[in-house]
């Protein structure tokens, strides 16, 4: 059967790459692929890398490699192809410009040839007059005949935008509030205001999912598709900002939980990380908080997106990264414990995860918990009662087999004995395995360590 033309879903995200990869962008790609996925659409990845002075390839490889770490790939991109190549902005400078002549040569836009200081004049006189700053027309209604240095100026044609957003319902924008905006630079560079729609429309781009800062800018993007004669997009989504928890915008600069590398270097799973972000912003409608990226295509809908800025929350986060870690099948998380645990054998690391699965809420927190053998604790001199607390936990344990179980057993028997508290007896000995008073079950603790080793450490404890 012959898919109609309209039905036919193509979403993309435009990351710059100016900095690190941001969480945004997680943020927006899921929401583009869990959308495409649902309409057995196609995902584009596209590098909006116009700004020459800010971008840098090593940006545009963090943006690959976040997205492939979180499983949000793409169908077609710079490194993949597609029907619509090329995929980054740089590379499509000419058809920029074809469309920038297009434009002109209908008088649908113009040269602009006043100077940075004429319109900052301009801007001044009307901040002074107290009205909003439009740009005067100055160069369409009298051009100067003397001058070689341009910019390409859209000429807003007035009255009413209307488009649909998924979120928002029927938007409705006054053009007459818009001034005549830049589309070339004097450089022959577009601005970003140009290059997206005409970017979307020849990507043949049906749905634009994009963060809400965007929202102001579709009215200006859907005049210039009408403008060269193009169809719009179908609809638009503009999703709410994540803000940090203080309520500011996410920042690059002040906030490092903006920066997506950051959850992969403290052990966040990508899995859980998508769940997170999933539901800063949307919410299902039913109690359940935990979502594998299958579920969401499942259940995901655009209605369900709240309308004001979602606050990032780190104790959610843990939450539900502590709920992935513990639903997780034991190889599998040790498989992903290795990078955290470079001292450590294979072996080793198995034998530990069943007792870090029940403290851990990010994989880093595997390090804290087992340094203690790969490295010599730092341990306190114990108090007389605490030396005689090991000198009991010692004298229990030296024989029995090494193991969690009957190491568990043997010191609850010296707790049943003696009526001396859990807490009591197992502080001493967490402290002269590890030199910390926070450790994995203390029969984990000391099986984890070779027999010899662990005897010695609560010996020279006892000693010391
Ligand atoms: N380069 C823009 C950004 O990074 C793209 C916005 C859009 O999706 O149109 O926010």
């Amino acid at each position: 059967m012959e898919v109609p033309e309209a039905s036919v879903v193509r979403v993309r995200i435009a990351p710059s790459p100016t900095g690190f990869a941001h969480l945004g962008t997680a943020s927006t790609a899921l929401y583009n692929v869990v959308f495409a996925r649902q309409r057995q659409g196609t995902f584009a990845l596209r590098i909006d890398d116009t700004d020459v002075e800010r971008n840098r390839p090593e940006y545009e490889q963090l943006i690959y490699e976040a997205l492939q770490w979180l499983g949000l790939d793409w169908d077609e991109g710079p490194d993949k192809g597609g029907p619509y190549a090329p995929y980054r902005q740089s590379e499509r400078i000419d058809l920029y410009k074809q469309h920038a002549v297009k434009l002109l040569a209908e008088g649908k836009a113009y040269k602009c040839y006043c100077t940075p200081e004429e319109l900052e004049t301009e801007r001044r006189q009307a901040q002074a007059e107290k009205r909003p700053y439009k740009y005067s027309r100055r160069c369409l209604i009298d051009p100067p005949k003397d001058r070689t240095e341009f910019t390409v100026r859209f000429k807003v044609p007035g009255g009413e935008i209307k488009f649909t957003d998924m979120i928002r319902g029927e938007m409705t924008f006054d053009a007459g509030l818009i001034g005549d905006f830049i589309l070339v630079k004097s450089d022959g560079f577009p601005t970003y205001q140009f290059a997206s729609p005409v970017d979307d429309s020849t990507m043949k781009i049906s749905h634009v999912i994009r963060g809400e800062e965007h929202l102001s800018n579709t009215p200006y993007q859907l005049m210039i598709i009408d403008a060269l004669g193009y169809e719009r997009p179908e609809a638009f989504a503009h999703m709410p900002l994540i803000l940090a928890k203080d309520g500011a915008k996410l920042s690059k600069r002040k906030h490092p939980e903006s920066n997506l590398m950051l959850y992969r270097e403290q052990g966040y799973l990508p899995e859980a990380l998508i769940n997170y972000l999933a539901l800063l912003g949307w919410n299902p409608g039913t109690a359940q908080e935990i979502f594998t990226f299958h579920e969401l295509v499942g259940v995901f809908s655009f209605d369900r997106v709240q309308h004001a800025g979602a606050r990032f929350d780190w104790e959610k986060l843990n939450w539900i990264n502590g709920e992935w870690i513990r639903a997780m099948d034991d190889a599998e998380l040790a498989k992903r414990l290795e990078p955290f645990l470079p001292s450590l054998d294979e072996v080793t690391i198995t034998r530990a995860v069943p007792a870090l699965k029940t403290r851990m809420s990010k994989l880093a927190d595997a390090t804290e918990y087992l340094d203690y053998l790969w490295q010599e604790p730092e341990s306190p001199t114990p108090d007389a009662d605490s030396t005689e607390r090991l000198k009991l936990a010692a004298e229990a344990i030296k024989d029995v087999p090494w193991q969690p179980e009957p190491i568990e057993h043997a010191l609850e028997g010296v707790v049943s004995r003696t009526g001396i508290s859990k807490n009591k007896l197992y502080t001493p000995i967490r402290l002269a395995l590890t030199g910390k008073k926070v450790s994995l079950p203390i029969h984990y603790t000391l099986a984890l360590l070779p027999r010899e080793v662990a005897l010695e450490r609560i010996n020279r404890a006892i000693r010391s």
